[in-house]
C-alpha cells in the first residue's frame, strides 16, 4: 500500500469539516512531517492544526481487527464490500475520520470512524 502524496492528502481533506470553525480548506504542514509518516494538517481559515496519520501499514499492523472490518464496509456508492484505507486523522478528541478507497469501483470517501472505542 503506497503512502499517500501531500497533494492527495490535500484535496481528500477537502471532503471534510475542520471541528472549529467548519471550514473544509486544509493544508499540510510540511515542516510537521516526521519519518513515522505523521503529518500535521492545517485548517487555512482558522489556523487550527490536527495530526494526520499516514502510516497505515504500521497502523494495521498494530491494530488487527481493522483489517477484517475494513473487508465488511460497504461502498457507499457501489456497495462492493471492501474498501482500503489510505490515511486518517484525528479532526478533535472525539472525531478521528478515515479515507477510504473502494477496491471495486476505486471511488474515495471519508468515514468518521466508529472503529475505535472513545471513553
Ligand atoms: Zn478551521
Ligand atoms: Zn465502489
Amino acid at each position: 500500500m503506497p503512502n499517500p502524496t501531500v497533494k492527495e492528502v490535500e484535496t481528500r481533506l477537502a471532503t471534510v469539516q475542520c471541528a472549529i470553525c467548519k471550514g473544509s480548506s486544509f493544508g499540510i504542514d510540511e515542516r510537521f512531517m516526521q519519518a513515522d509518516g505523521e503529518w500535521r494538517g492545517i485548517c487555512r481559515k482558522c489556523y487550527y492544526t490536527f495530526p494526520i496519520y499516514t502510516d497505515m501499514e504500521f497502523y494495521l499492523r498494530t491494530q488487527p481487527d481493522i483489517p477484517y472490518r475494513l473487508k465488511e464496509m460497504s461502498c457507499p456508492t457501489c456497495n462492493h464490500q471492501g474498501v482500503s484505507l489510505n490515511f486518517r486523522i484525528t479532526m478533535s478528541v472525539r472525531e478521528s475520520i478515515y479515507f477510504l478507497t473502494c477496491t471495486s469501483c476505486q471511488k474515495t470517501y471519508p468515514e468518521r470512524s466508529s472503529l475505535e472505542a472513545f471513553e
